[in-house]
């Protein structure tokens, strides 16, 4: 046991001294906060989960599942620029991310955003649960806020601290293999770990929040959650979403909790409106691959890059 003593106080003092033990995010209205543990940078766990993502996409272009149909894209698209734009409120930095979401042509109910806000939604998703616009902007809200809170980046770091993937003295001395050891290790892992109980309502809360703000109604969020235990009623294996999202009475009461901080924004936004955002912004496609038919390749795509409102 004594022997642990110096490791765990260099993990601490590493965590400490590359600035780990922070919150990643403001509180915005619901005031969420939470000191988190970040021994790895966010620089290398979002270059391995780009890299991830580009390997997705690339499966879903050669299945020829990637972003098919085009109204259903474009509409994912638009959501989402909207709560892109709402990003600033939690993290300034946030919204200049190289944000993208992608839609896939698969059954599955399933959805996520890794490191540094590359999303994918799997059509079955929308289907299955006929998701409202509403209720769409609650499931992609969720994902967008465990990239805010880089939830990712600490499950990472933890399992290198525990693991003892990396020597904590190379981290200290800032030895240029390090990041690229890190990169590597959150490319394998940014789809394997499954987030905490406290990390998925922390995406809850935030989730609300920015979805209030885009001018979608936050009680969706409690309605999508409802929809998606009646949908799981009934069969043997939970849905790929609900075995790492259980949904139960405590989901849907945090989420109740966060509605009168929220509803005021909900109604702000609803009075400023949001015409002109989702039209401005460019597409572009995943892979390139893809761009073979330019007037196609536009509306297929759904690379969102935009500016960001502020607070
Ligand atoms: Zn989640």
């Amino acid at each position: 046991m004594r022997r642990l003593f110096p490791f765990i106080f260099a993990i601490l003092a590493g965590a400490t001294l590359l600035g780990g033990c922070e919150s990643t995010t403001a509180g915005g209205a619901t005031g969420l906060s939470r000191s988190q543990f970040l021994l790895v940078s966010s620089a290398a766990v979002n270059e391995g989960a780009a890299k991830a993502y580009t390997r997705e996409m690339v499966k879903a272009h050669s299945a020829k599942a990637l972003n098919t149909d085009v109204a259903q894209t474009s509409r994912v698209n638009s959501i989402t620029q909207r709560l892109i734009a709402q990003v600033g409120v939690f993290r300034p930095d946030a919204v200049d991310w190289d944000w993208e979401i992608n839609v896939i042509e698969d059954k599955s109910i399933n959805a996520y955003c890794m490191p540094g806000g590359k999303m994918v939604i799997y059509t079955g998703i929308i289907e299955q649960l006929k998701l409202t616009d509403d209720e769409l902007a609650a499931i992609i809200g969720h994902e967008m806020a465990h990239a805010l809170r880089e939830h990712s980046r600490e499950q990472i770091s933890r399992q290198v601290a525990t693991n003892h993937l990396i020597t904590i003295g190379s981290i200290f001395l800032g030895l240029g293999s390090v990041s690229q050891n890190v990169a590597g290790i959150a490319s394998e892992l940014v789809l394997a770990l499954p987030f905490s109980r406290s990390m998925e309502f922390e995406a809850d809360t935030m989730g609300v929040e920015l979805m209030a703000r885009a001018g979608f109604d936050p009680n969706a969020a409690v309605s999508v959650w409802k929809k998606m235990n009646a949908l799981n009623e009934g069969r043997s294996t939970a849905t790929t979403f609900l075995s790492t999202h259980p949904s139960d009475a405590a989901r849907v009461t945090n989420l109740q909790n966060q509605l009168p901080a929220v509803m005021p924004l909900y109604e702000e936004a609803g009075q400023k409106g949001f015409p002109e955002q989702a039209a401005a912004a460019p597409l572009q496609t995943a892979v390139p691959e893809v761009q073979t038919d330019r007037r196609a390749a536009r509306p297929q795509g759904a690379r969102a890059r935009v500016r960001a409102a502020g607070r």
